[in-house]
C-alpha cells in the first residue's frame, strides 16, 4: 500500500510540472499573439491553474491515467477557462455577424430590426475635444485604462505578467474652423431669424401629395417646428424639384411664421456614407449632394442624416474617415450654401457610427467647415445607447457629456421619442411619449432644460392619427413649467 500511495503521489507531481510548464508555454504565445494586435493578452490564471491541480490532486486516487490526460488538456486548453476581454476600438459595439440589415442599412434603427442586446463597446477611441484642449483624449484615456482595468480584474484574478499597455493615437486637429453660433441672423424668406429661448414642439410629418402640404400638415397638429423628407426616403433618384413647388413651399412657410432654423428634412435611409463598397459610397454621395441642393432651393438651413456604418467590412476610423470626407466633398460641391449637415446619434446598434458621442465628435473634428454641421439629439437612440435619459442623474450626466465631448453650440435639433427598450438595449424602439423608458419625467426634465431651446424639438414617435401628434405635443406643453415658453 505505501509502495503504491509513493508511486500515485510521484505521478500527480509530474502532471503539476507538465501543466505548469504547457501554462506558461501558453502564456508567452498568447502575449506574443496578441500584443501585434494591441488587445489584452488572455491568459490562463495562475489560481485557475492552483484550482485545477488542487482539485486533480483531490481526486488522484481515484483518477485513471487516462483522466489525468483529460485534466491536463483542459489545462492547456485556453477556451474552456473564462477570459474577458477589452474589446478594441476596431470593433463593433457587437461581436456577432451582424445582420444583413443592420450591415447593409445605415438607418438600422428601423423598428423592424430583430436584433437582440448588444455588448456595449469599450471606450477605446482617441480624440481631443473639439475646443483643441485635449480634454477629450484624456478622458477616453482614463475610461480606456479604467475599461482595460476592468477587463482585466473580470478576467484575471492574480497575474504577475505585465499587462499590455493600450496605445491611444493623436488625432491631428485641422485648424482655422469656425464654430457654430446662434445669433440671429437673415432668414432666405421672412426677413430675420430671431432666438429669443423659446421650445418649438413639431413632428415628423408626411409631405404627401407635395412639400408644401407639410406646412398644412404641421398646422393640423399645432406645431412649431417639423421634419420630413424632401424626396423619397427609400429611392436612390427622384424627379427634380419644380420650381413652383420649392416658391409654394417657401410662401406656406412664411405665411405660417415656420422660420428655416425650425424646419429639418430627414435624409434618405439608403444611404452609407461609412461604406468602403465604393458603389454604396458613390451613390451615398451623389445622394447626400442631391439633397443638400434641394434643401438649398428650399431655403432650408439644417439637413438630418444618420452618419453611416461600417458594414463590419473596415475599421471604425475608416468609416468615420469615409463620413467626413462625404461632408468634405458635399461642402466643396456647394460653395456658399447655407445648409448645414446634422448628424444623428444613433443606438450603438451594430457597426454603426454615431452611438458615442465621441464618433460624432470625430466626425465634426475631421469637418473643415465648422459653420456648416451640426448635431441632432435622438432621445431614444441616447437613451438605447446607454444614455439613461430617464434619471436625473442619468440626465445630468448626458448633459455633461454631451458639452464635454461634443459641445450644445453644436446641437440644432431633437428627436423627440420614448424607448421601447431598456437603457443600453441597443435596440430602436421608439414609443410615444410617457409610455416608454423615459416616462413623463424624464420628458418634463427635457422640456424644461434651457438647452432644447430655439431649436426643431420633433416627435418621431408611432405614428397613430394626427390627432394623436397633436395630443403628444399638449401633453409635452403642460410639462412645461413656468419660464419655460413654447412657441
Ligand atoms: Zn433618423
Ligand atoms: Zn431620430
Amino acid at each position: 500500500m505505501r509502495r503504491l500511495a509513493l508511486v500515485t503521489n510521484m505521478f500527480v507531481r509530474n502532471i503539476c510540472s507538465l501543466s505548469k510548464s504547457l501554462f506558461y508555454h501558453y502564456n508567452t504565445m498568447a502575449s506574443k499573439t496578441n500584443s501585434i494586435i494591441g488587445e489584452p493578452v488572455p491568459r490562463v490564471t495562475r489560481s485557475a491553474i492552483k484550482r485545477k491541480l488542487s482539485s486533480s490532486v483531490e481526486q488522484s486516487a481515484a483518477l485513471s491515467t487516462d483522466n489525468f490526460s483529460k485534466e491536463s488538456e483542459t489545462l492547456k486548453t485556453p477556451k474552456k477557462i473564462s477570459v474577458v476581454k477589452a474589446e478594441s476600438k476596431d470593433k463593433p459595439y457587437k461581436k456577432e455577424k451582424p445582420t444583413e440589415e443592420e450591415t447593409c442599412d445605415p438607418d438600422s434603427g428601423l423598428a423592424n430590426s430583430k436584433s437582440k442586446g448588444r455588448k456595449a463597446r469599450s471606450e477605446g477611441s482617441a480624440h481631443k475635444d473639439l475646443k483643441g484642449n485635449g480634454k477629450l483624449s484624456k478622458v477616453i484615456k482614463e475610461k480606456a485604462t479604467k475599461s482595460a482595468k476592468t477587463a482585466s480584474e473580470t478576467s484575471v484574478t492574480k497575474s504577475t505578467v505585465p499587462k499590455p499597455e493600450m496605445v491611444i493615437p493623436e488625432i491631428v486637429i485641422p485648424i482655422n474652423k469656425p464654430s457654430i453660433k446662434r445669433e440671429d441672423g437673415p432668414s432666405p424668406w421672412n426677413g430675420t431669424i430671431k432666438y429669443d429661448n423659446k421650445i418649438f414642439l413639431g413632428a415628423h410629418i408626411s409631405a404627401a401629395g407635395g412639400l408644401e402640404n407639410a406646412i398644412k400638415n404641421a398646422m393640423n397638429i399645432g406645431a412649431s417646428s417639423f421634419a420630413l423628407f424632401v424626396k423619397n426616403q427609400r429611392q436612390w433618384v427622384s424627379k427634380p424639384m419644380e420650381d413652383g413647388t420649392v416658391e409654394r413651399f417657401k410662401a406656406a412657410c412664411a405665411e405660417n411664421n415656420f422660420s428655416p432654423h425650425l424646419i429639418l428634412p430627414h435624409g434618405s435611409y439608403l444611404m452609407n456614407c461609412g461604406s468602403n463598397d465604393p458603389t454604396v459610397l458613390a451613390k451615398s454621395r451623389a445622394n447626400l449632394l442631391d439633397e443638400v441642393q434641394r434643401c438649398e432651393r428650399l431655403g432650408i438651413l439644417y439637413y438630418n442624416i444618420h452618419p453611416g456604418s461600417s458594414c463590419g467590412k473596415g475599421s471604425r476610423e475608416e468609416a468615420i474617415k469615409s463620413i467626413s470626407d462625404s461632408i468634405n466633398w458635399v461642402h466643396d460641391q456647394t460653395p456658399g450654401s447655407k445648409v448645414s449637415i446634422v448628424l444623428e446619434n444613433m443606438c450603438r446598434q451594430g457597426f454603426t457610427i454615431g452611438g458615442d458621442f465621441s464618433d460624432l465628435a470625430e466626425i465634426i473634428q475631421q469637418v473643415f467647415d465648422h459653420s456648416r454641421i451640426g448635431v441632432c439629439l435622438d432621445t431614444c437612440h441616447a437613451l438605447a445607447a446607454g444614455y439613461d435619459l430617464a434619471t436625473c442623474q442619468g440626465f445630468d450626466s448626458f448633459l455633461e457629456e454631451f458639452e464635454r465631448v461634443i459641445g450644445f453650440r453644436y446641437l440644432v435639433a431633437v428627436h423627440l421619442n420614448d424607448s421601447e427598450g431598456e437603457v443600453g438595449c441597443h435596440r430602436d424602439r421608439h414609443a410615444s411619449i410617457g409610455k416608454g423608458k423615459i416616462g413623463i419625467e424624464g420628458f418634463r426634465r427635457i422640456i424644461n432644460c434651457p438647452r432644447f431651446r430655439d431649436i426643431p424639438v420633433v416627435l418621431e414617435t408611432p405614428f397613430i392619427s394626427d390627432d394623436h401628434y397633436k395630443q403628444e405635443i399638449l401633453l409635452l406643453k403642460s410639462l412645461a413649467q413656468s419660464g419655460t415658453i413654447c412657441a
